[in-house]
């Protein structure tokens, strides 16, 4: 059952590493199901969970937005995740456009690869074939790590259904964006 905010986070696939990587910060690694916030700027911890604070950059964002989401992807061998937001009470937030977690937890898998064509600009058709080819591995690869079945690959509009139903529910207001 889904209790926290969900939002559309992008990560990365780096080949010399052979990990999902934060495309912001390369040494924080995606490597299972449930990921929590690493603080190296004094951020405590009680019971074993890190609690953030609002003025550090430790916590896990994820957007409401789709284009959000494309300005860090930056090429195709980003992929997208619908993750639900982890965390006791007051140690994940919502903004105008996403959320701030300790934790979250990776739900579903989205297929982006029909978006993006129309975000690799520049490229010939040959490399854009190659490309979402790519993106198409990778997305094999993120099953295994985030133990997720081929039937938790769903298009962006589930997860735009999804994630508007569970903002109405926990953050209790009307949708926060127009599309
Ligand atoms: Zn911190």
């Amino acid at each position: 059952m889904i209790l926290g905010l969900l939002g559309l986070r992008c990560i990365r696939w780096h080949e010399k590493k052979n990990r999902f990587v934060s495309p912001t910060n390369l040494d924080f690694y995606w490597e299972n199901p449930v990921v929590w916030a690493k603080c190296s700027r004094g951020c405590h911890t009680i019971d074993g969970e890190l609690i953030i604070r609002r003025d550090c950059s430790c916590g896990i964002y994820a957007t409401l937005q789709k284009q959000e989401m494309f300005d860090y992807m930056g090429d195709s061998l980003a992929i997208c995740l619908l993750v639900e937001a982890l965390g006791s009470h007051n140690n994940s937030w919502a903004h105008e456009t996403g959320f701030t977690a300790a934790g979250v937890q990776v739900i579903k898998l989205v297929d982006i690869t029909k978006f993006t064509r129309s975000q690799i600009k520049n490229e010939g058709p040959e490399k854009m074939e190659f490309l979402v080819s790519w993106q198409q591995h990778v997305m094999q690869k993120a099953l295994e790590v985030f133990k997720l079945k081929v039937t938790d690959i769903i298009p962006y509009n589930l997860a735009l259904e999804m994630m508007k139903i569970q903002w109405q529910k926990v953050v209790m207001e009307s949708w926060p964006l127009e599309d």
